[in-house]
């Protein structure tokens, strides 16, 4: 189902974000947490693209699957950067063929270590040209987009960011997911912009439960976002005494009040980024009036 339809009851929800297992050899385990995450009857399910070195056929494969054996409602991320237009056909033609509705349409970052990397086509540098490519060649398909609270990292303000995702939306995006952010000031500030500037779609607050202080700090370096002083502390502090354990824990804790914090000053839903861990999934969402 298109996600802007479902959207439009207005009625408070959860969505999920999972990455494809590199090795199909984890996937066995993979679906057994699925399985435990679809108890939550998720607004939409959404599979990254090309993230961490996962190929485009898996992406594929768990939207249809997601579909078929779940019955969960699927979005598959595409990538349009150094893709040419037969490739972002093919891809798309297959979602189509297997009955997915909706692509988050994303630029994408270069190849690692090719910081001066130049799109083989022109005509896809930016999400908006993929935004746009989708809209007029696949009408039927729901397109999302990514939207930055504390901006992109390459954007020279959050003002352009806003007026770039103004154009996404123009091109044919019908909601924004955000990238993850730890103070709820930053979406909500970020969101009162957008409105102000004549964005008018749902933004959908991407939330990340930190599950390790190592990689939450390698993540923060390449996209940007920030976190709070005395979060940090927090997490350090629990680390030196409680090791990997209690990190999880108050990761989970700080996820849970940060989601309910949204939904209670007005967020739409909540997006968890679920790194396909299901018990803290499901931690993060009772309690959560929904
Ligand atoms: C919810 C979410 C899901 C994601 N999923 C994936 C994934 O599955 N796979 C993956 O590889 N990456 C993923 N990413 C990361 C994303 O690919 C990167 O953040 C990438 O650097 C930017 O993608 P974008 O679609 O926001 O790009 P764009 O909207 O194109 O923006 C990129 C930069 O260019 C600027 N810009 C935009 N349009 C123009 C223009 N017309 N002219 C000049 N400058 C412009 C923007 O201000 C910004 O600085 C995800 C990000 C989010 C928030």
């Amino acid at each position: 189902m298109r996600i802007n339809d479902l959207l439009s009851s207005g009625k408070k929800f959860v969505s999920l974000e999972f990455f494809p297992p590199k090795d199909k050899a984890a996937w066995p385990a993979f679906f057994y947490e699925v399985g435990k995450l679809s108890t939550l009857s998720p607004l939409f399910v959404s599979v990254t693209y090309g993230a961490g070195g996962s190929t485009q056929a898996n992406t594929l494969e768990l939207v249809s699957r997601f579909s078929k054996d779940f019955g969960l409602n699927p979005m598959a991320h595409l990538t349009c950067v150094g893709a040419s237009e037969d490739y972002l056909r093919g891809f798309l033609d297959s979602l189509v063929e297997a009955g997915v509705d909706n692509v988050l349409a994303l630029r994408g970052d270069p190849p690692q270590g090719q910081e001066d990397f130049k799109p083989e086509d022109a005509a896809f540098q930016h999400a908006s040209d993929l935004a746009g490519f989708i809209s007029k060649a696949y009408p039927d398909i729901c397109i999302g987009v990514a939207g930055y609270p504390e901006k992109h990292p390459q954007a020279e303000s959050l003002e352009t960011d806003i007026d770039y995702l103004k154009l996404k939306v123009e091109q044919g995006g019908k909601f924004a997911i955000t990238q993850l952010f730890f103070d709820n000031d930053h979406y909500f500030a970020f969101v009162e912009k957008c409105r102000a500037r004549g964005i008018t779609v749902p933004i959908i607050p991407g939330v990340l439960p930190i599950m390790n202080l190592a990689s939450i700090k390698r993540i923060l370096g390449l996209c940007g976002a920030t976190l709070p002083p005395s979060y940090l502390e927090r997490l350090e502090a629990a680390n030196t005494k409680g090791g990997a354990d209690a990190v999880r824990e108050l990761g989970v804790d700080y996820a849970r009040t940060q989601c309910q914090d949204l939904v209670a000053r007005g967020a739409p839903g909540v997006h968890l980024y679920t790194l396909n861990k299901a018990q803290a999934c499901l931690d993060i969402v009772k309690g959560l009036s929904l």
